[in-house]
């Protein structure tokens, strides 16, 4: 398939990035591994690609206070080599190496999936269970927004017009927190057709988080409520997985039926909480 004529602009820095969108409306270019395929299907038609690979600033991964920042074009397998992540993040590190092959790997950004958002994406049940924040800048300066506050709907966030991500604020978590993300592997593309992240923190609290299940990816407040508080056993494993989805609309598509997704969403909870009993 051949795409659309679009003009095309390198940019150096966010500032010249958000005015390039204003001017022309056109659109981000990062790791180009969903925006090419999306360009030759002509699902995407801009009118000019903004090329924000020559922006240095975006690249680092940084220990700021209580916080890693990992900037938006850090590649899928930058994250996972980085020695900040490696302390603080275990499920980063995993999450990250099950992404694609290994060219989508160096490729592919944290900032472009999440901006993506696409339904079977691997980064936001990450960024949710971490409880993280995405941080984007516009026309109208920076902002901040919460993980769960993020994603929409499918392949929607709340990313608005001429604005562009330019980092992920991760807390890092207190000693004794243990993490993981399990992901049942769609094995052509590696995307998860269910995908689950979990992150028990010593005072008690769990986060549970979702993605491949429905149109995006959620945290999940029925299997949180049930853990709160308590040892992670296989009896309140039990009460965790009985709990979840609870309303949740789930998906089917030709890879998993509702019944068979919900069945695999439920197992690999189940997994993802034995990683962290
Ligand atoms: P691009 O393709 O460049 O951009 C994607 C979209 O995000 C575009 O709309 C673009 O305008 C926008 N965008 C990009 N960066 C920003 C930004 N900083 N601010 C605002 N908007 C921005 N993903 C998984 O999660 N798991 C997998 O297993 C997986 N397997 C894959 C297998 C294959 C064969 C391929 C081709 C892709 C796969 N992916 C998978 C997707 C991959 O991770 C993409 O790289 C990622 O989704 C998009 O990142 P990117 O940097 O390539 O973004």
């Amino acid at each position: 398939m051949v795409p659309v004529s679009f003009g095309y602009k390198k940019v150096r820095t966010v500032d010249e990035a958000v005015a390039a969108m204003a001017a022309s409306g056109g659109t981000i270019l990062a790791g180009g591994h969903s925006l090419v395929p999306a360009l030759k299907l002509r699902l995407s038609q801009p009118t000019e690609l903004i090329d924000i690979n020559g922006i240095d600033s975006l690249k680092s991964i940084t220990e700021v206070d209580d916080r890693i920042i990992i900037g938006a074009r850090a590649t899928h397998a930058q994250v996972a080599g980085d020695a900040l992540i490696q302390k603080y993040f275990p499920m980063m590190v995993a999450g990250a190496s099950l992404i694609g092959d290994r060219q989508v790997r160096n490729y592919g950004t944290i900032g472009g999936s999440l901006a993506h958002a696409d339904p079977a994406a691997d980064w936001p049940a990450m960024i949710l269970a971490s409880d993280s924040t995405v941080e984007v800048h516009g026309p109208n300066g920076t902002r901040k927004i919460h993980s769960t506050a993020f994603f929409k709907g499918l392949f929607h966030t709340d990313l608005q017009e001429n604005e562009i991500i330019t980092a992920v604020h991760v807390p890092i978590p207190p000693t004794g927190t243990r993490s993981s993300y399990q992901k049942f592997i769609q094995p052509a593309s590696r995307f998860a057709i269910v995908g689950c992240a979990v992150e028990k923190l010593p005072d008690g609290t769990v986060r549970v988080a979702f993605t491949g299940v429905s149109d995006f990816a959620f945290r999940d407040a029925g299997a949180e409520e049930a853990l709160k508080g308590k040892t992670i056993d296989e009896q309140t494993i039990n009460v965790a997985v009985n709990a979840s989805l609870r309303g949740v609309r789930i998906a089917s598509d030709h890879y998993a039926s509702v019944e068979y997704r919900t069945h695999l969403a439920q197992v690999y909870l189940r997994k993802a909480l034995v990683a962290v009993m």
